[in-house]
């Protein structure tokens, strides 16, 4: 009797005690959001009830007191499904590859069953079930939130003020065939398609050079958009104000103009705004990643058009009570992660740097002191641990170096990093230094051992440690 009653009581109480969590991953593409969902996944799925050395600042994993963790089937049935099995699949291939990169949004779900720490009552095994929803989508995506604001004129000049340096000369094919057409004619399907894969093209190209503030962002990764015609319009940003003026007036229905400012209008109406209604507003958690460190690799242009498009990217989260976001939608995010992706790259000893130049991108050198309302952490992590730190003896002097099988070649290398600048480079920055971050290939897996990893003990923790009390 007493039995039956006690279990009945632990039913009830296990099943109030079943929540669930949504935690959202973003960066800008190659920021390391495929590696970030497949090694947190993996991490998970290697917790045990005996040991969790891989773990160590994840409480949960520490104290044994997670049970269990298993795949289940994800709630929203018409997202596609995050790939985890292919990409373990490439990191378990011999040799290893990297797996395929984020091109859309993904989802998966994971069911964590633990034991209660502080329950209501001692006799009382209380157990719990953790369900996470893990959501990947494109940074690129959160680049279009002020074309809510912008009209189409609006936009095109915005971007009209971007188009120098390498841009101006990257645009320079795409604008002289635009420059060609005359917008009051009766608009042709097919030459708008072509200019708009031009335009994306162009897009395209600032990205091999290293920037990445691109608008509209579904333009270089499209999802399941690719090839319709919402996606095929282009700013203006050859017109004068004039130009504009007359064509508003002069511009029949079927114009180039006419086509082309509806298209706009939808994108931002239905594709801009249906993303922050459908998804963005449904999240409890967001991490946000960003590789601080290729763009210091290329150029000083290329470094400032990443910390444009990072700082366009946060403008997201700052949001106050005026802001366009919490006016619109009123998003539910109670904490938020920054993190400086691939930190393998560099020495400990340079992890405060980047965390710390991580920070200023952010907060925009101190501006923006905190996302009002929501709890937020900085941090540096390899989700993919491609090299290993060692110690070098040079002249007397021991200096720490990293070494990994170099990219392409897998050839085994050696290597000083060199110093992280803690905080944004300037100009006389650019002069003095160069820098040379060699991209890894991932290091072969071992049977029935998890991802190795730098800190992603610490990114659960703050993601998921609360919740699992
Ligand atoms: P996504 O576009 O944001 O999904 O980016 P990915 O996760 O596909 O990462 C892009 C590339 O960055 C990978 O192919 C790797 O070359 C590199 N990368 C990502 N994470 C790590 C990491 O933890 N360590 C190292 N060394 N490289 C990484």
């Amino acid at each position: 009797m007493f039995n039956s009653l006690r279990k009945e009581i632990n039913q009830m109480v296990n099943r109030s005690l079943d929540r669930s969590l949504r935690i959202a991953v973003t960066g800008l593409s190659r920021s390391g959001k495929t590696a970030f969902i497949t090694s947190l996944i993996n991490q998970l799925l290697h917790i045990d009830q005996r040991e969790n050395n891989h773990l160590p600042l994840f409480e949960g994993a520490r104290n044994l007191s997670i049970i269990a963790v298993k795949r289940m089937p994800q709630a929203d049935l018409s997202i596609p499904r995050f790939d985890y099995e292919a990409n373990l699949g490439d990191l378990s291939a011999q040799p290893p590859r990297w797996p395929q990169s984020t091109r859309g949004v993904s989802e998966t779900r994971l069911a964590i069953r633990y034991q209660r720490n502080n329950g209501l009552f001692s006799y009382i095994k209380e157990k719990g079930t953790l369900y996470l929803d893990i959501f990947d989508y494109p940074g690129e995506w959160l680049l279009d939130l002020p074309l809510l604001e912008m009209d189409y004129q609006q936009w095109s000049q915005d971007l009209h003020h971007l188009s120098v340096g390498i841009r101006a000369e990257l645009a320079q094919a795409w604008l002289a065939k635009l420059s060609k057409i005359d917008l009051k004619a009766e608009a042709n399907e097919d030459i708008l398609a072509q200019l708009a894969k031009e335009y994306t093209a162009y897009l395209r190209a600032c990205k091999q050079q290293g920037m990445h503030f691109i608008q509209p962002g579904r333009f270089v990764l499209p999802g399941e958009l690719e090839g319709a015609p919402a996606l095929q319009f282009f700013p203006l940003i050859h017109l004068a104000p004039q130009q504009w003026k007359k064509l508003k007036a002069e511009a029949g229905a079927k114009s180039y103009f006419a086509v082309l400012n509806q298209r706009y209008s939808y994108y931002r109406h239905k594709i801009v705004k249906g993303f922050y209604q459908n998804y963005f507003v449904n999240f409890d958690r967001q991490v946000i990643l960003a590789d601080c460190l290729t763009p210091l690799n290329h150029s000083a242009q290329a470094f400032l058009d990443m910390q444009e498009g990072l700082r366009r990217l946060f403008k997201n989260f700052h949001y106050g009570k005026r802001h366009l976001l919490n006016r619109l939608f009123s998003p539910r995010i109670d904490r938020l992660l920054f993190i400086a992706s691939k930190a393998d790259h560099i020495t400990s000893d340079q992890l405060p740097n980047l965390i710390s130049l991580m920070r200023q991108l952010v907060q925009e050198g101190g501006r923006h002191a905190a996302f009002e309302g929501i709890k937020t952490e900085y941090g540096a992590i390899a989700a993919i641990r491609a090299t290993r730190q060692v110690l070098v003896s040079e002249q007397g002097m021991q200096f720490k170096a990293i070494q990994g099988a170099r990219s392409g070649d897998r050839q085994q290398i050696t290597l000083y990093p060199g110093t992280v600048p803690n905080k944004l480079p300037d100009s006389d920055f650019w002069r003095e230094n160069k820098f040379e971050f060699e991209q890894f290939e991932p290091q072969p897996l071992l049977p029935g051992e998890p991802i190795p990893h730098l800190r992603m003990d610490a990114v659960l923790q703050f993601l998921l440690g609360d919740k699992l009390n």
